[in-house]
Formats: structure tokens, sequence, C-alpha cells
């Protein structure tokens, strides 16, 4: 056990004798934090939040052993990858442990189709050694070179890849090995319809030791950056593009004018034009240019497989990265997570357009739900009140667009389905009897809907 100079430390922490528990300030400080200073909201109410100590296992046996420990102190645990998190999911609202999970990084397994990781394995790892051997992710967020594959199963969505595979929530995991938080832990193994209950669960219902992700062939990727004078042009080849071809595409990603002015690192955008951000096999080049013509569009970057994964590629522009580059220009904008409906898209555009003028600026990705295509958005807001951000989440529901509010740390929310969510509270009921597992995120449903 490290104990830094000047902190005494709580009373408890001779239980966790000879185990990797950390009390220096500054790292406490530091792991009890995430991204989620991106929502001017999350800032203001999370920024003090810290937790007691930090313990980081290196073994499924040290995991468990800190967990059995923890739980007979009744301590709350808040289980943390690589923490680029936006919601405040990794941070500890009622102190004691944060668990740095991120020394469980050993590859365990791969195969035709899958790949069985420890927890921390950070996914530009994993990435980098499928490919190798002809295989690669199906879908990883834009922060893929940092974060660790427990983090995104259970803190994450989607990203690249998800305009072919979907979300995480469509096969994207095969099997975890998760450990409850009951006085004597247990582990289990969940597959199947079971694995909802763990997704983007933000380690609520169960700690995940390992993961079986599956995997799709590896392909050489082509990056494309073409660009419209007209408006609405993008969004249209985008969908267009992504309807002719079923496969071949791990990203379009589409940006209206300004929002190219915030990337000072992706050069040639003409003036006044929106772009879109490509990822396509070489086979696509034909159809890419090809829809090019018929939309009036042109290539301001094109970038072979020679280029993939070498440096900055384009997915760094897109998803959350969007609003990085943003918030770099300005630190005034923040975002907001919106679906816009499937055929009356351009007109919901076109009335935020109308009612927030350069306010809400569009950004978004198109994807595939369930196998249906999707256009996801990360509109730009700039907004810094809760009241001048609950104005466009206002508008928008009015107009028919679904919002994902970005700006919660609580589970319980608008968006997420009530049945799955009711279901997540009987398995946390089961697995953390104590209440122990990031308590505060999911809240019961029961209570929050007053039945
Ligand atoms: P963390 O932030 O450390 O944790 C995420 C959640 O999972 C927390 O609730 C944590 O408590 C929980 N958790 C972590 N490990 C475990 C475990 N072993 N068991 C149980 N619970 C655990 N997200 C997307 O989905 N797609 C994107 O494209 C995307 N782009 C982003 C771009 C930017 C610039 C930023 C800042 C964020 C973005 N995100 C995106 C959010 C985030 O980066 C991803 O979801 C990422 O995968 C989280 O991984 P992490 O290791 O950082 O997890």
């Amino acid at each position: 056990m490290k104990e830094s100079l000047g902190h005494s430390g709580p009373p408890w922490i001779s239980s966790f004798e000879g185990q990797n528990l950390e009390l220096n300030p500054s790292k406490r400080q530091r792991l009890s934090h995430d991204y989620f200073h991106y929502s001017p909201v999350l800032k203001a109410s999370l920024q003090d939040k810290v937790a007691d100590a930090i313990l980081t296992p290196k073994t499924p046996d040290d995991l468990f052993l800190g967990v059995k420990t923890a739980v007979s102190l009744r301590l709350p645990m808040t289980p943390r990858g690589a923490g680029t998190g936006n919601y405040g999911q990794a941070v500890p609202l009622y102190g004691g442990l944060v668990l740095d999970l991120t020394k469980l990084q050993s590859i365990l397994d791969t195969g035709d189709g899958y790949a069985r990781v420890q927890t921390g394995v950070k996914l530009g790892v994993l990435e980098q050694v499928l490919r190798q051997n002809g295989q690669e992710l199906r879908i990883y967020p834009s922060t893929y070179i940092k974060a660790t594959v427990g983090g995104f199963v259970a803190g994450g969505s989607g990203g690249i890849g998800s305009i072919t595979w979907g979300s995480l929530w469509d096969g994207a995991v095969l099997s975890m090995t998760i450990l409850t938080a009951e006085a004597e832990p247990r582990w289990m193994t969940i597959k199947g319809q079971d694995l909802a209950h763990y997704i983007h669960a933000y380690g609520t219902t169960g700690l995940v030791c390992d993961v079986t992700l599956a995997t799709a062939q590896k392909v050489d990727w082509h990056q494309w950056g073409v660009s419209f004078a007209q408006p609405g042009a993008a969004v249209e080849w985008g969908r267009e593009l992504a309807m002719s071809v079923q496969s071949g595409l791990r990203l379009i990603s589409i940006h209206e004018w300004p929002i190219p002015t915030f990337f000072s690192s992706l050069r040639g955008v003409p003036t006044g034009h929106s772009i879109a951000l490509v990822e396509a096999s070489e086979e696509r080049e034909s159809v890419v240019r090809r829809l090019l013509t018929k939309f009036n569009g042109t290539v301001f970057l094109h970038w072979d497989q020679n280029r993939y994964h070498r440096g900055l590629g384009v997915s760094e522009f897109t998803w959350n990265h969007t609003t990085l580059w943003a918030m770099k220009n300005d630190p005034r904008w923040t975002y907001l997570q919106v679906r816009y409906h499937t055929d009356h898209y351009p007109r919901q555009i076109e009335q935020l357009h109308r009612q927030f003028g350069d306010r809400v600026l569009q950004h978004m990705e198109w994807i595939r739900d369930g196998g249906q295509l999707v256009l996801s958005g990360l509109p730009l807001l700039y907004c810094q009140s809760p009241q001048e951000i609950n104005e466009v989440v206002e508008f928008c529901h009015a107009i028919g667009v679904d919002v994902y509010d970005p700006h919660t740390y609580e589970l319980y929310g608008e968006g997420r389905k009530r049945q799955l969510l009711e279901a997540m509270g009987q398995v946390k009921r089961r697995h953390d009897p104590f209440g122990l597992l990031n308590p505060g995120k999911l809240l019961d449903v029961r209570e929050a809907s007053g039945a």
C-alpha cells in the first residue's frame, strides 16, 4: 500500500494491507474525473467529487480480493478504464474507491471473428494486434487510442464501424466475465440477451473483468474528405452512399460549415462548404466518385491504406472529437446527442437552423441501428446555461427529434428503454445488494417514476 505524506488516510486503509491502494491526493483527483467538462451542467455539479483511494488490481485475483474487502467495509466502488467518458460515468459521487482497471490488460485469445481480452486492453492496441492477424474491430469510439475495451462496453455506445455494424447492442459483444459485489463476490459468464444488462450500465450491475468482442475481416481502408457548396448536399450524398453499398464502409460523418474551420489540422476545405469525412474500402472508390459527380462534390482529401492508423486520421474529427475541436476553438461550445427522423430529417434540420441560427451547428453520423440506416446527430450548441441547453432540447422534442441527454450522469433518463432499466435494476439488486457499485448512476426506476 502506498500512502502519501500528509494524508493519514481513512481508518479502513489497514484492511487493504498488501493490496495496491493509493491515497496520493493528485492521483485521486485525476482518476476521479472523466471528460464531463464537455458539459457545462456536469462540470458545475461534478468537479468537486473525489475518491478516498485508488485501488489498482493487476490480476483478476487482485480484483476479487479488493472487491471482497470493499464490500466488507461497505465502501462505494467506481470502476474506471481510461476515463474518457463524457457523462461523469466514472466519477465517484460518494467517495470510496476508484477501481483503476487499466492494468488488467492481457489479450487472452483471438481467432476468426472474435477477440477475448481483459477489460483494460486499449482499443487502439487491440485493433493493431487484430489487423496484424487479418482481423479488425467491428466498432470503436473515436477515442480508441486511449479508451479501454471495458470502458467502451460499459460506458460507450458506437462509433467508427457503426455504419456497417450498428452499436454495442447489435452483436458487438459475444460474452463477458463479470464479478458481483456480494459479501462473497461471484464470477459470472454473461451471454446472449443478458449482455444488455451490462452494456452501457456504467458498471452498476457488475464489474467487467474480460470481454469477448466480435471482430471482422480486415479491410484496407481509404480515408476521404469531400466537400459540397450546396447546403444539405453532404447529408444526402452520405445517405446515398450508405444506401448504395451494404459493406466496405466504416465511417460517414457530416459537418456543416463553419464546423470545418474548427479543424485546424484538416486543411483544404473550400470556404463555405459542408463536408463528409469517410472511411471506405478501395473497392468503393468508384461509387464515392460517381456520387460526387451527382451531388457536385469535390475531394479535398484522399489517403490510401498506407496512411491508415498512421498519424491523425479523419475519424479523429468525428463523433465527439468534433466537439473537442470546437471547444479548442472556443470553450463555450457544448453539444447534444440526437436522432433525426428517418424521413423528415431535412425538415427537422431546417427548423433547427431557422430557430437557432449559428448557435446550433449540425454534425452527424450515418449509422445502422438494428440494421436500419439512421441519422445520428451530435450537434454543437453555443450554450452555457442549463436554460439555454433546455431550450434546444425542448425545441427538438417539439419537432420530433429524439434527444439522448449528455448533460446527466444518471442512467435514468430520456431515450433509455424503461423495460431494460427495470431489468438492470433487478440485476443490480441481486449483484450489488449493498448498493456499492458506482452508486447514484442507476436510479431505481420505480423510485424515479414515483411509482
Ligand atoms: P471510462 O470513461 O473509464 O469508463 C466508462 C464507464 O464504464 C464508466 O461508467 C466506468 O465506471 C465504467 N467501466 C469502466 N471499466 C469498467 C469495467 N471493467 N467494469 C464495469 N464498468 C466499467 N463514445 C462512444 O461510444 N463513441 C465515440 O465515438 C466516442 N467519441 C468520444 C470522443 C471524445 C473526444 C470523448 C472525450 C469521448 C468520446 N466517447 C465516445 C466517450 C468515451 O470515450 C468512450 O465511450 C470510451 O469507450 C470510454 O472508454 P474508457 O476506457 O475511457 O472508459
